[in-house]
């Protein structure tokens, strides 16, 4: 679509259907400044296998829960920049040579229109002042519904699902981009498959976690390793 032709048909959206706050749908913006405010930081999480570090921004409760949802299924393409200049101000990135954005599958791409994650990392490399690199790592198979399933199955679904296509290595230090992280699993296989093109360190940050099924999982299995080693 013509550039002129685009800006007019987002001012006449914009006229018929105004932005309202994804939380409390106050009119004017997508998310207000006091719902904005309740998003509770997340405390930190176990890194995920061949990650060198993460950092999540938020628990994924009701506020952070409706914003995200807003971006991925009412299509509210500027909630990513919204939420990524959030988060921009809570946390500070590793060093790094690029943000890369968990890639979706090229089905899954068009039934949305866009990767939510591209748009994130699009903001957070503008707010960072780090290079986005949103070509390279793909998804060659579909994993479906990761939310329906367990630890050992998520972890058995993604294995193997993403590869990196170049062009040339991947750059060397990567912040892996993604919306909600849960048992890290995907992450996990999207590092791997960097590594072994020959990155050196991937790291990742995400927008939220569910407190109940993540941390309360691994704080339970912290405590009964914590028990048997005392054990021991
Ligand atoms: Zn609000």
């Amino acid at each position: 679509m013509k550039q002129w032709l685009k800006q007019i048909y987002q001012h006449l959206f914009a006229l018929f259907f105004p932005d309202h706050c994804a939380v409390c749908r106050q009119r004017g913006t997508l998310l207000c400044g006091n719902c904005r405010a309740t998003l509770q930081a997340y405390p930190t999480m176990a890194v995920p296998t061949d990650l060198v570090s993460i950092q999540v921004g938020w628990i994924y409760d009701e506020p952070a829960r409706r914003a995200i949802h807003c971006l991925k299924y009412r299509g509210r393409r500027r909630m990513g920049g919204v939420l990524a200049e959030a988060l921009a101000t809570t946390l500070t990135p590793p060093a790094a040579d690029a943000l890369i954005p968990v890639p979706l599958h090229p089905d899954r791409l068009n039934e949305r229109g866009f990767n939510q994650a591209e748009e994130l990392a699009n903001s957070l490399g503008l707010c960072w002042g780090i290079r986005v690199c949103n070509r390279g790592l793909e998804r060659e198979r579909d994993t479906g519904h990761q939310a329906r399933l367990n630890r050992e199955a998520r972890q058995g679904n993604v294995a193997g699902a993403f590869f990196w296509h170049g062009p040339g290595r991947p750059p060397a230090r990567v912040i892996l981009i993604d919306d909600v992280v849960t048992t890290g699993a995907t992450l996990s296989a999207c590092a791997e498959a960097l590594l072994a093109a020959g990155a050196k360190e991937v790291h990742a940050i995400a927008l939220a976690r569910s407190l109940v099924r993540g941390s309360s999982g691994s704080a339970v299995r912290r405590h009964f390793a914590q028990r048997r080693r005392r054990q021991a």
